[in-house]
Formats: C-alpha cells, structure tokens, sequence
C-alpha cells in the first residue's frame, strides 16, 4: 500500500505552486505422492486445479518454483446491479507442517466491512487515506463447504470465531475438520459463497459501476512451519498474509465491462450479454480483479513482460508517466532484487471517484493512481505510486513475509527501493522538480520520520500502532531513513547486494524480522546488523554534536631541560602565530553505533578529514596545525540521515561563521517541512 500523507503534500505542493504561478465436495485426503484413483472423486464443475494437456497455457512463472500450498480454482459471477459477485471456489491444500491439523483458519476479509462491530470498523480512522467508512456495507456468506474426503456434510455450519478475543468479528473464522489431516496430506475442499461488495473503501469495492474486487473470497490463514495457522482479524492498518498456489479463476462479468485481474488472461469469450474471462496465475498468494466498462487499454512489452494498463479517459497523461516509471523501474528491480517471474502485469488506475482503490499491490497487479495532471507542476506523485506498488511485486509478491505482523517488511523495504529508485530515476528533484526548486524522496522521508517519530519500535505490529499517520512514519519513513542511512555508511553498492541477497534467498518464503537482520548482518557485518536491529526492533536513535572548540596558538617548549651540555632553563616565549593547537569534543547520543566523518577546516581553507567509528561515549578532536581550526563539520556528505539533530553537528571558533548559518537553516527547513506535514 502506498505511504500516507506524501502523495498529498506533494500535490499540495505541486498545487500551491501552480496557483502561485498545485458444488460440491471432492476429497482427497492423501499423501501429496499418493494418486487418488481417478475414479474416486467426482468430477467438479470446473476445469482441474493441476494443468493438464486441455488446460490453458500456463501463465508463465519461470525460475525458482515455490510450493503450492494452498491453490484456488473459482468461478464469479459479477451480478453488477447487485454490487455482488457469486462464486464457487475449490481449494487444495497441503499441510506442509510437521503435525496433524484438526481446523483450519479462513479470512473472511469482506466482513470487515459489515458492521460497525468489527475490527476493521473498530480501528483508528479518519488520519490515513481517503474517509475509509463505507456508505453501502460489504460482506461474505459462505454458503456451503464440503470436502468430499469427509463425505456430503457441509462443514461450514461448525465454524466458530478465529479469534475469541473478538466475538463479534466476522473477518477470522476456524472451522474444525471432523478428522485429522495428517503431515503431508491435501484436503480438497469446495465452497460456494457470494461476496457483497462494499462502496469503496481502502482498496476494495464499488463506485458507480466500477468495481475493485479484492479480499473477496474465503481465504486460507497461511500454515506457519510449526503447524500453526498466522490468522488475525482484519485491522484497518493492517495487510495480508497467505500461503503460495496457483489460482484459476473464471469471471463471468457483464459483456461490457473491461476487466483486469491477477496473472494472464487465458480465455475470453462473449455469451450473450455476459463475457467469461479466465485467468490464470502461478506461484502468487492472492487474486484480485477489477472491472468497468470504461476502462480504456493501453499493452506495451517492458522488460519481457506484457504490460496492461487500464485507466479512465482523460488521464492518458498520467499513462505517460506511468509507463515511463515502469520502463525504467521494472528491469532495474528485476536486476537488483531477483528477475521479475511472472509474464504479465496489470496497472489499473482507477476514476477518480475511486480512488480509495489505487495505491495497492497484488500479485502481477498494481492499483495506481492520480488526478489527470500528475506530474504537470513538477510532482512525482504518479511516479512514486507506480513505482512504489511495482516494489511490492518483490517485498510482499516474492518474498513473504506477515504484513499484519511486521509491515515494515514489505512497506519499510518498498519505501528504501522507491527512494533509492526514484533517486536513480530523478537525482535531486526525486520528490519534486518544478518552478525552480528540488525536493528529494529522501529528505521527505527523513522529515515524515522526524515529524512523527513516536517512540515505539518500528518492528511493531500494523494493529499496534495508535494512528496509520504513526505507522506511516515509523514503518514506512523511519525504515526507509534506517536503510539510506546503512546504504550512505556501508556503501551504496555493498548495501543493495546485502538487500537483493535477501530478496533473492528468501524469494517465495515468509521471512521474519529475525531473518531479516541475520541475513543483511551476514552481508554487512556485526556493526550494521546492531544498527538495524535497534533502529527498528528496539527504538534506537542517534544524534551527533559536536562542542568546545577551543584553539591555543603553539609556543615554543619552555621550562627546565636537562640537557647533555647542562640544565637550561627556557623562558616561556610569546606565541610564535604560526602553529595552532584545538580541541573539540564529539558526542554521540543515542545507541546507534554508527560511524561518522569529521571535517576539520582551518582558518586557510583547508579541510582535513577524521573518521570515528561512533563506538564509545565520546570522540576528542586533538587538532595541531598552521592555522587556527575554524570548524568541525560532523557527517559533511550527509550519510547520517538518522541523525535526529542537524543543528549540532558543527561548531566555529568564532561566531558568525557562515556554515553556522546553513546548519540552522537546513535545519529550520526541515522543521517547517515537519510542520507542514497533513
Ligand atoms: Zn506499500
């Protein structure tokens, strides 16, 4: 999901400047080897999970392969008068843990949206995007489970809450199986359900006859290594978690509509009034689709990869940029982060009364976002979206890991690759480039972290923190400020190595913040993996100042000598002006051990530099030169954008000296850009 607050501010910017001048049950309870006879299940209605020779071509995962633990096959129907989709959905499971399960967990993420007795409903609002509250309620009946390795019982009527800490919550459901699935067994089961959509609200259902179909149908809780189901009510700060498969859907959608949907459409025909879209996609954990019947189209091959994107008449501008961030974005992620596997990639910018919908990532599909004249006035509002949700593809798509859980995993990485994309993409004016100012993504990102820098860890779960506007600068901001920083001070190339090292080893599994650290620590040593550790498991910071600067002229030695020829007593002389002594103190607050450079420039010009590897309380400058030392400038290429306090970091021996001066006002500036924060 995209940040909060940025895109705004830029707008606002950009406008400001601008106004200036802004059916059944199958059972199959088996060991994964073990054939079932083909006799034994009854065919389904629908085409078989496994592709077969008939089946449509396949959707074009290539490489490393990921288990398929829990793999869907589903038909909808679109009832769009209705706002409601019926589908069935057949779903193969592997119980890929070590112990028998006797339930299982299904989210029922459409709930949420019910009543006001839900979590979702429940959570903080009002501060993140959009009102959130929907006019019109969403929900999911399941109406039917059966496996057929049980028989013809439907199972759904035994289903209890999922989390008994939330009675009334509709969103986490457990159903006990009435006999145990052993350790490497599938349970096919198949349900038939009718998911009610909502009026728009945080990336999921209607606006007119617009619909953004997304967290629609029962979904199984991912399957922990340890047999455990990770399950949880459906926060509103909170995303997804799930377990990887196949999905096979049919959308039977009214003949008008244009669709855009998870994976490659495999066949489209017109029946009547009616068209029946398949899709299929390998290796993700989620399927969304979204349907209007005044999408406008736009293919273009980036990469290797077929582009679709569909977007409202008018906003062909911001096609323009969006296909421009892609071009640029998607080999570039691919050659840091592991290649792109998939053949298709869908962006749906959706109208602008609904654009709740936009700023989301899906498996091979972005929901973008952004009035007509997006980057018209010098903001990359577009850019940052496009290419924010295309990072997902990797930091949440390909590697895993609990959004609910630890969303600085997939947000707090996304936001460093924007950054660091963007930079790449746009230099100085990564934020903004417009009337004659710059604004880089990574000065913003260090003023949200400042402005709202709330003293938790930014590893917290999504639901624990108070507001989304804290979440959004801790999880989002901080990280990415945490990543730069390690980036700036380790090198930038070292840095994206260790990072893309991760990408690349922990691609379709579901790392946690443990592997996270452990891994980049392998890569960047014992120093870096403590710095990440406590910026953000354990509420680290650091400020650097530096104070008493004190310069003595150099006298000639003087005193009692003994020397081979005699005692001889020198007198103390005056001070010959030529040769200088200073001494200054540098202080480290905070238990971020990072390193810093120290400039040390004389009264002549000259500038000589000192590294301090930050360990220990404090650093003495023991300064001996030709000239008086003038000043000591801690971290002069700006590594430390973690530093809390730009004011402090340099000292003169005289007052008035200019670089004085442009410390308050860098500093006054990124105070007043706090301040001007949403
Ligand atoms: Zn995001």
């Amino acid at each position: 999901m995209n940040g909060p607050g940025r895109d705004a501010l830029l707008g606002g910017v950009a406008l400001g400047l601008a106004l200036l001048a802004l059916d059944r049950v199958g059972v199959a309870l088996a060991a994964p080897e073990a054939a079932n006879p083909a006799g034994a299940l009854a065919p389904p209605a629908p085409p078989p999970l496994e592709p077969t020779a008939t089946a449509a071509p396949m959707a074009g995962l290539t490489g490393t392969q990921p288990p398929r633990v829990a793999s869907y096959l589903m038909h909808a129907r679109l009832d769009a008068p209705a706002h409601r989709v019926d589908a069935t959905e057949t779903l193969r499971f592997v119980n890929r843990s070590a112990r028998p399960l006797s339930e299982l967990y299904f989210h029922l993420y459409l709930n949420a949206f019910k009543n006001d007795s839900s979590v979702f409903l429940r959570s903080p609002f009002g501060e993140a995007r959009g009102n959130l509250r929907a006019e019109d309620w969403g929900y999911i009946d399941v109406k039917r489970c059966t496996a057929p390795s049980f028989g013809a019982v439907d199972l759904w009527p035994s289903h209890a809450p999922g989390s008994p800490d939330e009675p009334d919550d509709e969103t986490d459901v457990r159903l006990p199986l009435p006999a145990p699935l052993a350790p490497g067994a599938t349970l096919e089961l198949e349900l038939e359900f009718s998911a009610k959509l909502p009026s728009i609200v945080l990336r999921t259902g209607y606006a007119r006859d617009f619909a953004f179909v997304a967290q629609w149908f029962p979904k199984l809780a991912r399957l922990e290594d340890d047999g455990t189901f990770a399950h949880f009510p459906f926060h509103a700060q909170a995303e997804f978690y799930a377990d990887y498969g196949d999905y096979d859907v049919t959308l039977d959608v009214p003949a008008q509509s244009v669709v855009g949907a998870v994976g490659r459409r495999v066949e489209s025909s017109a029946r009547g009034d009616r068209r029946v879209e398949r899709y299929r996609a390998e290796g993700v954990h989620d399927f969304a689709w979204a349907a209007w019947p005044e999408f406008h189209e736009v293919d273009r091959r980036i990469a290797g990869v077929d582009v679709r994107v569909l977007f409202p008449a008018g906003h062909e501008n911001d096609v323009s940029h969006t296909l421009d961030a892609l071009g640029f974005a998607l080999p570039r992620s691919s050659a840091l982060y592991g290649a792109y596997p998939y053949s298709t990639l869908t962006v749906v910018h959706p109208p602008e009364d609904a654009a709740e919908a936009g700023g989301m990532e899906y498996p091979t599909l972005i929901a973008t976002g952004g009035p007509w004249y997006s980057g018209l006035f010098g903001d990359r509002g577009i850019e940052s979206v496009t290419v924010h949700e295309l990072l997902h593809q990797w930091f949440y798509g390909l590697v895993a890991s609990n959004e609910a859980r630890s969303p600085f995993l997939d947000e707090g990485l996304t936001s460093y690759a924007e950054l660091r994309t963007l930079d790449a993409r746009f230099g100085a004016g990564s934020a903004f480039d417009g009337f004659g100012l710059t604004l880089s993504v990574a000065s913003l990102e260090r003023a949200f972290a400042a402005a709202r820098a709330e003293d938790m860890p930014v590893s917290s779960a999504a639901a624990a923190f108070p507001s989304f506007r804290t979440l959004g600068a801790l999880v989002y901001s901080r990280t990415a400020t945490v990543l730069e920083t390690l980036a700036r001070v380790y090198g930038r190339e070292r840095f994206e190595a260790a990072l893309g090292g991760y990408a690349r080893r922990f691609r379709f599994a579901h790392p946690t913040p443990g592997d996270f650290f452990d891994d980049l620590g392998k890569s960047l040593g014992p120093d870096a993996r403590r710095v990440l550790v406590q910026a953000l498991d354990a509420r680290g910071h650091v400020d650097f100042l530096v104070r008493d600067l004190q310069n003595a002229p150099e006298r000639p030695p003087a005193g009692v000598f003994d020397r081979p020829g005699g005692r001889e007593t020198v007198p103390l002389a005056s001070p010959t002006g030529l040769h200088f002594r200073a001494r200054a103190v540098v202080l480290r607050h905070g238990d971020l051990e990072l390193p810093v450079d120290i400039d040390l420039v004389d009264g002549a010009g000259n500038t000589r530099r000192e590294h301090w590897d930050g360990h220990g309380a404090l650093h003495v400058i023991d300064y001996r030169g030709d000239a008086p030392l003038e000043h000591v400038v801690l971290d002069p290429e700006h590594k430390l954008l973690l530093d809390d306090d730009l004011l402090d970091n340099a000292a003169a021996a005289r007052a008035n000296p200019c670089r004085r001066t442009l410390e308050r006002a860098t500093y006054f500036a990124e105070l007043a850009l706090g301040l001007a924060l949403p």
